[in-house]
Order: C-alpha cells, then sequence, then structure tokens
C-alpha cells in the first residue's frame, strides 16, 4: 500500500491538529522509511520479480525489523514517547503517533500476499492478497487517500500561497507516483526498489513544509 498510508496520515491531523502533518507522514511511513535503510545494510531482503502480484513485482523475501507487527508496536511506542517528550506534547498527541506506526502493518495486510510477519522470529506470514485485484487495489488506496485529503483540508486553512499551492501540488505528485509505479515498467532491481524508497523522505519534508504553511481552523 502507498497512498493509503498517507492518507491515514492527512486524517491524522483531525485529531492531534498539533502535530506537523511531516510528523504524521514520518509516523504512519515508518515502516517503508526504515525498510529501504535495512534493504541497503543486507538486513532485510526483497526481490524483483514480475508477476509476483499483478499490482507490484516485489517479492518481499524478509523484512522482520521493519514490517513484523510486533517490531512496528515497539517502533511505535519509541516514537511516540520521544515525540512527546521532545515536544513536550500532550499524551494524546503521542499516543496518536505512537498508533500510526503499525497501522502501517494492518494496512498493508490487506494488500500484501502471505509475506508479512507478526513477530521479527516468528514463521507464520499474513496478507489478504488485494493486490491481485486492480479494481479492488485502487478503491481502497483512492478512497483512503481522498477521504483523508479532504479531512485535513477541512481541519486547516492555508496561511498564504504555498499553504494552498504546497498541499495541491503535495497530493497531485502522490497520486502520480503511485500510478507511475503501478502502469510503469517494474523496476531493475532490489538496490533500485531501496533508493527510490529513499527518496520518500522528500514526502515528510514536503509535509512539514506545507503544514508550516497552514493554521487549524
Ligand atoms: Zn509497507
Amino acid at each position: 500500500m502507498f497512498l493509503g498510508h498517507f492518507g491515514l496520515g492527512f486524517g491524522a491531523k483531525k485529531a492531534v491538529p498539533e502535530v506537523s502533518l511531516g510528523a504524521l507522514f514520518l509516523a504512519c511511513q515508518f515502516a517503508d522509511l526504515l525498510w529501504p535503510t535495512l534493504l541497503l545494510l543486507g538486513l532485510e531482503r526483497v526481490e524483483v520479480q514480475p508477476g509476483a502480484t499483478l499490482m507490484t513485482p516485489l517479492d518481499f523475501v524478509s523484512y522482520p525489523y521493519s514490517h513484523s507487527l510486533l517490531a512496528l508496536a515497539v517502533w511505535g511506542a519509541l516514537f511516540g514517547a520521544v515525540y512527546k517528550i521532545a515536544t513536550r506534547s500532550r499524551m494524546l498527541a503521542g499516543a496518536v503517533l505512537g498508533l500510526l506506526v503499525p497501522s502501517h502493518w494492518f494496512l498493508d495486510v490487506l494488500m500484501h500476499r502471505p509475506d508479512l510477519p507478526i513477530t521479527p522470529a516468528g514463521t507464520a506470514r499474513h496478507g489478504l492478497g488485494l493486490w491481485n485485484s486492480m479494481g479492488g487495489t485502487l478503491a481502497i488506496e483512492l478512497l483512503l487517500f481522498l477521504a483523508g485529503l479532504v479531512l485535513y483540508a477541512r481541519a486547516t486553512a492555508a496561511r498564504d500561497r504555498a499553504g494552498s499551492i504546497g498541499l495541491w501540488s503535495l497530493a497531485v505528485f502522490l497520486l502520480v507516483v503511485y500510478l507511475a509505479s503501478v502502469f510503469g515498467p517494474p523496476p531493475p532491481g532490489a538496490a533500485a526498489v531501496a533508493w527510490a524508497a529513499q527518496a520518500m523522505w522528500l514526502l515528510v519534508a514536503w509535509g512539514y513544509w506545507v503544514d508550516r504553511h497552514r493554521v487549524d481552523v
């Protein structure tokens, strides 16, 4: 899943308006932001295998530290606690961020074929395989994304032109990147997948930047 995670990040703004969109993106995409670094370090593994599922050529061979439910729950608890202490925000802000991190697993489990572990060492793998349905995949991705975007756009107002153009260009950019990845050619190899995934940090920065140019309403 890609757009759906960002949808959850956008939508969470309504519950915790004091938290920047950048921090919300960081939480809901923590798994996919950690993953490429672990791939490059050789601690996790992905293979490009066209036809793995209808919607993605990626075979997620092993990703216990970035994508097991238990690891994500621990990362979430740490992330929420560090955020709360570092920013002296209320408990709810830390709690929402702490829950957004493992939310990633529950959204991914809808799409992936059974490759998601519960614990880093466990052998059971989960996934409902919606990636084998183009209609189902696009419906869930777009529904979550648009619902979250509408919630964010209504919970905040642009402070200046950057606040409106920045938000709408971010939304269009996410859509284009997603559609290009679905309908474009498969990546040449695992290293290319990892480096492309590192570019997602730019979206976190974009989230922080947009949020600074909007106010809560
Ligand atoms: Zn993921």
